[in-house]
């Protein structure tokens, strides 16, 4: 088996990675700069994954990994799981992604293995920042590598870590392990999402007026902390057109949750002006979910009526298309995302207006990353007990060797033959 890290030995996100045997071609993952990607470097990225004939397998919808898609010329089957294909759904339907052609796409079932010429792959879940990721075991010409994908083990399904471990320890040639915590510089990130719902309750209980509460409408686990707080301190959740569509693509393999199931008493869907236009290309792709939205909407009077009692999930945006530049007196916002959209350019400049108009003590950040910490790296390394592990998704390949005796690291393109080993 052959292994090569196209993009993504030195880099967080982008990753393009392909796997070869004599007979077969696959790619794991197909992503574009975090920062965007110039015309050349797409056309040369394309070029590889038009050579992964066999198929390409996404770990996560997140464009760092899945952004190369949205190119046209794109000629595999697509490999990826239910609920990542019905996010990239809600993407291209309302926010920025295109779609990837329905006869391109194959779903990829969960832990057990599919075959593909000389090779095996099997998805395992795994935890991360939007619902539907997965790490690959890939098998073939007697070696096993473990793809994480993006991982996190301080997230609310720890338990499918747990599984991933037991499926694969001690069985493991190579693991790709991603890294993008790794920078020894920083602290170690050590809240749990756990933390991250019980700091928003707090937060939502303790304010007075309307709360603004901005996160990826993909991560959906963020989304049910915030619903819960809302439910907890009495207020009601409204979600945008897009949130409120995830919510219902994905309500069957959410947990048991009444909000999500009946008609919602407690979260309520608004169309503002910019979803409104946007909403009317799903109503012919399901007819089920636009009378919900309608049953339960709520308008914009309603909310500055008695801001009290509402939180609402909030994009920039909305302060010049719906709020008329003025968000209402004793507004809260919870930022529950990376603050580097707050203070770097290009994102930032949205968020200007919004800021300057809320003092220190109504704006809280909450928020922990979906990517695992450098200790949780270390016994998640401990356990799979690879024979070696190789960097990627990752500022810091360097700092590996720290955490791990067997690392072996590769240049972006070097193409890796895995040793095959004596096996049990
Ligand atoms: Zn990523």
């Amino acid at each position: 088996m052959e292994l090569t890290i196209h993009r993504g030995t030195e880099q967080i996100g982008g990753t393009v990675i392909t796997v070869r045997t004599p007979n077969t071609c696959i790619a794991l993952d197909a992503g574009t700069a975090l920062e965007g990607d110039a015309l050349e470097e797409k056309q040369r990225l394309s070029a590889i994954l038009g050579e992964a004939a066999d198929g390409i397998f996404l770990t996560h919808a997140h464009p760092d990994h899945a952004g190369l898609l949205m190119e046209r010329n794109l000629r595999s089957p697509v490999y990826m799981t239910e609920d990542t294909q019905k996010i990239l759904l809600a993407a291209s339907l309302l926010g920025n992604g295109i779609p990837v052609s329905r006869d391109l796409v194959r779903k990829l079932p969960l832990g057990n293995p599919i075959r593909i010429g000389d090779l095996s792959v099997t998805a395992f879940e795994v935890d991360h920042s939007v619902a539907g990721a997965v790490a690959f075991l890939v098998e073939g010409g007697g070696t096993r590598l473990l793809y994480t994908g993006d991982i996190r083990m301080h997230g609310i399904h720890l338990a499918r870590t747990e599984e991933l471990c037991k499926a694969v320890a001690g069985r493991v040639d190579v693991l790709l392990m991603e890294g993008t915590n790794m920078d020894t510089q920083r602290p170690d990130v050590v809240k749990s999402e756990g933390d991250v719902h019980r700091e928003i309750a707090a937060s939502v209980t303790a304010a007075r007026g309307l709360v603004l509460a901005h996160c990826s409408p993909q991560n959906v686990d963020r989304i049910l902390g915030f619903i819960n707080a809302a439910r907890a301190s009495g207020r009601i959740f409204v979600a945008d057109v897009y949130t409120a569509f995830v919510l219902y693509l994905l309500k069957r393999r959410l947990p048991d949750h009444p909000a999500l199931h009946d008609p919602p008493p407690y979260y309520r869907t608004w169309l503002n002006r910019a979803s409104a236009a946007r909403a009317g290309r799903i109503w012919k792709g399901d007819g089920n979910f636009m009378p919900l939205v309608e049953h339960a909407q709520v308008n914009l009077q309603d909310m500055l009526a008695d801001p009290g009692r509402y939180v609402l999930l909030f994009r920039p945006s909305m302060l010049h298309t719906d709020f008329g530049e003025k968000l209402p007196e004793g507004t809260t916002l919870i930022y529950s995302a990376w603050s580097g959209y707050l203070r770097e350019e290009p994102w930032k400049a949205p968020w200007a207006p919004v800021l300057s108009q809320l003092d220190a003590a109504h704006i809280q950040h909450i928020h922990t990353s979906g990517h695992i910490s450098r200790s949780d790296w270390v016994s998640f390394v401990d356990r799979i007990g690879p024979h070696m592990v190789i960097p990627v998704h990752t500022e810091k390949p360097e700092s590996y060797a720290e955490a791990f005796a067997r690392v072996h690291r590769l240049a972006d393109g070097e193409t890796f033959s895995i040793p095959q080993r004596n096996k049990d």
